[in-house]
């Protein structure tokens, strides 16, 4: 076994892998970008390495870097996780050449399952069955449309992918013949824009599908193993959200036709470690299925697979790395299901979010698992994957697996970065997600975002009280004036707080001291008697004889509250008296919708803008998000230049009215 390993990864799977390292009584090592210098991997590693600036192509794609820690630490292997260089045989190959073992399958195998294409034909040669198809790096657009006119499986509608693809990107669906010929020449293009290779292949598109994938174990003396499936049909634009084990969709005998294929499509490559088989299963022939890629290393829902077998994946990739044996594969026992927590605002079409971690809640109890990279303190930049943590949870069935997670959830609070905690909880109880009735369409067809925009009265009354409260304890000196509880000789008088919340105006009126009972009337509803305390960092309030406790923090004129899974951040908005003129700019200010570099900016200041017209583009994670004028105008003020960073809401330009231009 190993003495030493280095984590080439960062976030909540370092975190994970840090662990298994340590049970094992081996030694960590992380490395870490200058944005990564306060994390939770950094500080829970035995050592860490500095391996370059934030942007992700100078520090963990940066191969060099990243041996070269490897060697100055005396590691002996390196454990790649998932995403970055995990599925880069050049990686692997470089590990090897500076004497490392890498934590993975040879780079062979990665290289074969790299290419859609190439592994689509290397497993139907193994007798794994295929979505019909067409595509070959040498055929023209010319040459796929006449092969689909003499095919009989290929019907419409059809699905173009590149064949390098990854994550879902460059996709199209084309729903007639008549499409094929723009469509093919636009995923051309993109193609080659986004991996550098234009070959595409054309797939019939299978309705309302399953995703269904298979993990499977492999040691380097000829075994092959599968540990059943995971079912992640719960997605997102191709994004996983909730993944589990068992699917509600298989039986015994499916279970071991597809864990069949899976091993065989394992052996055609040569693999060894641990890997995944994705397999798509038509929802109009739940029978049949077709493999759709291997994934050549640990899936960020590994997890479920754990729980329900009871063994350590990360323990297995370590052990087949150093040469030991497969045993044979335990029983499956109950069910678990996980929740992907991510850095992202549901109510803002799930734009990337960011900032600092406040405070947090992760929650614990029976058969419930928190995988997660956050701590107090951490700040979550917009220059990697969005997501935070995972909650997972066991249930010996799959009815309390599922409570147990809904449960887990709403004792989970992140505070200081939106989330989209509360949109999995409406997940959670959509009736076809409880009754196991999935497809990967489920999601964008049937779940309202969370309605984020009523601000329940608790909650307004919380953020007052706890305004109240830090009066009262910092009114130390005696004097009844330094106290906003409205005193007065004679009788009490209301004090009013207002805050400022999604965009929305909230307000309550206080009267009487927080900490020994007060009077609370929300926006314009008739007084009820509240109080309040700060529990550590909790807040405690009764309010009209319920007891409620959120977490709560604070952080420059933010009031931060958390309870149920769902999270408010409310704004101060008392301390600065609003002036006619600032309300009047208050929707003429462009801001940025997320954290991120602006990538373009295509106006000049002076300049006439009408409503809607394009004025600068955004990008975080990959994601491109264009800001459009709010209303006509002129461009009064621009500071957004290409290639600056900016922050959640930063201002970036101001646009004056028409009207207000011709009266001036
Ligand atoms: P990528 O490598 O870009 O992630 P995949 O081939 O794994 O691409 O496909 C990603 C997702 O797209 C799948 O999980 C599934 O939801 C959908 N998908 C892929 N192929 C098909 C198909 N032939 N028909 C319908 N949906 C598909």
């Amino acid at each position: 076994m190993f003495n030493k390993v280095l984590i080439a990864n960062r976030g909540e799977i370092a975190v994970r892998i840090i662990r298994t390292l340590r049970e094992l009584g081996i030694a960590s090592v992380a490395v870490y970008s200058d944005a990564d210098t306060g994390s939770r991997h950094v500080r829970e590693a035995d050592e860490a390495f500095r391996i370059g600036p934030p942007p992700a192509a100078h520090s963990y794609l940066n191969i060099d870097a990243i041996v070269a820690a490897a060697t100055a630490a005396e590691a002996d292997a390196v454990h790649p996780g998932y995403g970055f260089l995990a599925e880069n045989a050049r990686f692997a190959r470089a590990c090897a050449d500076a004497g490392l073992v890498f934590i993975g399958p040879p780079p062979e195998a990665i290289e074969a399952m790299g290419d859609k294409i190439a592994a689509k034909a290397t497993v139907a040669g193994a007798g794994v069955p295929v979505v019909p198809g067409t595509g070959r790096p040498d055929m023209s657009d010319e040459d796929l449309i006449k092969e689909i006119a003499i095919s009989n499986d290929l019907v419409v509608p059809f699905l173009i992918k590149p064949s390098a693809g990854g994550g879902g990107k460059g996709m199209r669906l084309v729903r007639s013949p008549d499409e094929l010929p723009a469509a093919l020449a636009a995923a051309r293009r993109e193609a080659r824009a986004a991996f550098g290779d234009d070959t595409l292949l054309i797939e019939r598109y299978i309705t309302r599908p399953r995703h269904i994938e298979i993990q499977v174990l492999a040691d380097a003396h000829g075994s092959v193993i599968h540990l059943g499936e995971r079912e992640c049909s719960l997605q997102r634009r191709h994004q996983k959200i909730i993944e589990e084990s068992p699917s509600p969709l298989l039986d015994a005998a499916r279970r071991e036709a597809m864990g069949q294929a899976a091993v065989e499509a394992a052996r055609s490559v040569a693999y060894t470690g641990a890997g995944t088989v994705e397999f798509i299963v038509p929802g109009d022939d739940p029978d049949q299925f077709y493999f759709m890629e291997m994934n050549t290393r640990l899936q960020v829902e590994h997890p479920v697979t754990e729980l329900v077998y009871g063994l350590d994946l990360v323990e297995w990739q370590l052990r087949v790395a150093a040469g030991e044996r497969l045993g044979s594969r335990p029983a499956m026992r109950g069910h678990a299901i996980e929740a992907r927590v991510y850095a992202e605002d549901p109510a803002r079409g799930f734009l990337p979010t960011g900032g600092t971690v406040l405070a947090l809640r992760e929650p614990t109890g029976p058969g419930i698992r928190v995988d997660s990279g956050l701590a107090e303190g951490v700040s979550v930049t917009s220059a990697y994957d969005p997501m935070l943590a995972k909650v997972i949870a066991w249930g010996p069935d799959r009815p309390v697996a599922l409570r147990r997670l809904d449960a887990a959830l709403a004792g989970t609070a992140i505070l200081g970065v939106s989330t989209n905690i509360a949109f999995l909880r409406d997940l959670l109880r959509d009736p076809g997600v409880q009754a196991g009735h999935l497809d990967t369409g489920l999601v964008e067809r049937q779940v309202p975002s969370a309605d984020e925009s009523h601000i329940p009265d608790d909650v307004v009354a919380a953020a007052s009280l706890s305004e109240l409260l830090s009066s009262e304890h910092s009114g130390t000196t005696g004097d009844p004036w330094d106290v906003a509880d409205g005193w007065r000789i004679g009788e009490r008088a209301w004090t009013r707080f207002r805050f400022k919340v999604a965009g929305a105006a909230a307000e309550a009126r206080l009267r009487g001291l927080a900490s020994s009972g007060a009077e609370a009337a929300v926006g314009g509803n008739p007084p009820v008697l509240v109080q309040a305390e700060f529990d550590n960092a909790d807040l405690l309030i009764t309010y009209a004889g319920r007891v409620i406790r959120f977490a709560h923090a604070k952080d420059d004129g933010t009031v931060w509250l958390a309870r149920d899974g769902y999270a408010w951040a409310l704004t101060e908005a008392a301390a600065s008296p609003t002036r006619p003129g600032r309300a009047a700019n208050a929707d003429t200010t462009v801001r940025s919708p997320m954290p991120g570099t602006i990538i373009a900016v295509h106006v000049s200041a002076g300049e006439q803008v009408s409503a809607g017209q394009p004025l600068l583009v955004v990008e975080a994670m990959k994601m491109e998000h264009t800001v459009t004028a709010p209303l006509d105008g002129t461009v009064s003020t621009l500071t957004a230049r290409a290639g600056q960073q900016v922050g959640i809401d930063e201002a970036l330009a101001l646009i004056e009215r028409q009207e207000l231009i011709r009266h001036a």
